[in-house]
């Protein structure tokens, strides 16, 4: 009669969740012309941003580590 709880604590050790959805940026600096965009809503991997100066699209690529690229559409 003995009731032993193990907790299991395997899901800490869980990785490459790739952390999606968790990594926001609220501006950006263009790759085509370095001019510094704040933008109204937060976008993430996988959206698409428009610099306000030179007028170029840009899909935002976040990265494992969080870092911030972009791929030109
Ligand atoms: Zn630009």
């Amino acid at each position: 009669m003995s009731n032993d709880f193990v907790f299991d604590d395997d899901d800490f050790a869980k990785e490459g969740g790739a952390g999606s959805g968790s990594r926001e940026f609220d501006e950006f600096d263009c790759p085509g012309c370095n001019a510094n965009n704040p933008v109204d809503e937060k976008f993430t991997d996988g959206d698409e941003v428009r610099c306000n100066y030179c007028g170029c699209e840009f899909k935002a690529l976040v990265n494992q580590e969080g870092k911030l690229r972009f791929r030109e559409l």
